[in-house]
């Protein structure tokens, strides 16, 4: 194992082994079998479903991608997320 910290918090996709509301919208439910994304939440886990995992995903993804280049300059203002 690498001794890099990751940014990352545990996350999984894997399939729902029976129908449940996803975490992020209660109107969204998860049938058994979809594809879902889970991320660890102290001991347990939350769940979502494929298209809040989008959202989740597109959103982290950019906000990764804003505060790469901001280690490349000398000053640095706070980052608004
Ligand atoms: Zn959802």
């Amino acid at each position: 194992m690498s001794r890099v910290k990751s940014l990352l918090i545990r996350v999984e996709i894997d399939e729902a082994k029976k129908a449940h509301n996803c975490q992020a919208n209660a109107t969204h439910r998860i049938e058994r079998g979809d594809k879902r994304l889970k991320v660890r939440n102290g001991r347990s886990w939350d769940h979502y479903c494929i298209s809040c995992a989008a959202v989740i995903i597109g959103r982290d993804i950019a906000t990764l991608q804003a505060l790469q280049p901001r280690l490349q300059t000398p000053y640095v203002s706070p980052i608004e997320t």
